[in-house]
Formats: structure tokens, sequence, C-alpha cells
């Protein structure tokens, strides 16, 4: 697949790599944050968690210039008893950290809050999520066999992002349709016939 920039799935496990998180399968915000505010990947970064609804209507927050993320107490909280969504939002905001990404990005309750103007934002948003999913579920610990819930159950995902993950990595390897061969078409053509009749 030739791709002029690197794909999500190269840049989720780069970034697996070098927060020193890739042998893991559950991964958990809590040990990265820390991992980050003492290692020196990201100079002078921080975390900080704020009141509810301190930085509303963000639930999180990445600030460039302070080198610091936000986090919503509500946030931090579901997050560390292993809510999916307050999990992929964490780390949705580490990977803005770790793309070295430029200016203040709020994490809103949902994209469609981007106004639509905003196409440039909401590419990178979009692509900040692809990597953010394929940074807690890498498409190599992902069993041939298993549905979004065992996705869901076994990287910290909600539902929703587990089957989003799963359409991502079967929809881009999924082979082409092969036709049908004769003796079935065939037998296709015969029963239609008799319902005809
Ligand atoms: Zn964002």
């Amino acid at each position: 697949m030739a791709k002029s920039t690197q794909s999500e799935e190269e840049v989720a496990s780069e970034y697996r790599n070098l927060v020193g998180v890739d042998h893991l399968m559950w991964l958990d915000p809590m040990t990265i944050l820390m991992k980050l505010r003492h290692g020196h990947r990201i100079r002078g970064f921080d975390f900080k968690t704020v009141r509810p609804g301190g930085i509303a209507p963000a639930l999180a927050k990445w600030d460039f210039g302070a080198k610091l993320i936000l986090i919503d107490e509500e946030t931090f909280a579901a997050a560390n008893r292993a809510e999916g969504r307050a999990r992929f939002t964490i780390f949705h905001e580490v990977v803005h950290a770790l793309g070295g990404h430029r200016g203040e990005f709020n994490r809103l309750q949902s994209r469609s809050e981007i106004p639509p103007y905003a196409k440039k934002l909401r590419a990178l948003e979009s692509r900040t999520d692809k990597i953010t999913a394929a940074f807690m579920a890498p498409r190599r610990l992902i069993c041939d066999g298993w549905s979004a819930r065992e996705v869901a159950f076994f990287f910290g995902m909600s539902a929703e992002s587990a089957r989003i993950r799963l359409e991502e990595i079967r929809g881009r390897t999924r082979h082409p349709k092969r036709p049908l061969p004769n003796s079935v078409a065939q037998l296709l053509l015969d029963l239609k016939k008799g319902s005809d009749a």
C-alpha cells in the first residue's frame, strides 16, 4: 500500500515503542501519563486534572504551548474505572502530544461539534482518532475470529470504537469479491426460472 504519509497503524506502533508499552495488551492511561511526565520523550510534558466542567465543553485538552494535557476529573475518574470512552479520550490527547501537534486541541463529546468549515482540524482529529484506536488495539494483537465484543473487552474500548476498529482492519484486508463459480450461478438461474414459472 503506497501512501505518502505513514499509515495510522505505523504511527501507533512507533508511539507504543516510544512510550515503552508495545508488549502490553491493556494500556493504562495513568501509567502512560506518568511515563511521559518523568521521561524525556516530550520536553517539559505534564498533565493536570481540572475540576468537573473546568474546561467545558472539552473533556480533555492538549495545549502544545504549555506542553500540557488537561483532563476533566470526571473523565479521569471514568478512565481509571476502565470506561472505554474516557480511556480513548485520554489516549487521544496522548497521541496529540506524541505527534507534537501544534495548537490547542479540545476533546469534545463528539466530532460533530467541530464546525464544518474547519476542514483541516476535522481531518487531523479524524487521523488522531484512527491512530488512537490503533495505539490501543494494534492489528497484530487482534485475533482473527474476534468480534467487537472481544476487542472491547481485551483493549478496554467502547463497543462503538471496537466495532469501528474491526471495520478498519477487516475492510482493508478484505479480498475483492470473487465472481460466483459457474455451477452456483447456473443453480441460482435455475431457481429463479423455477420461481417465475
Ligand atoms: Zn483531538
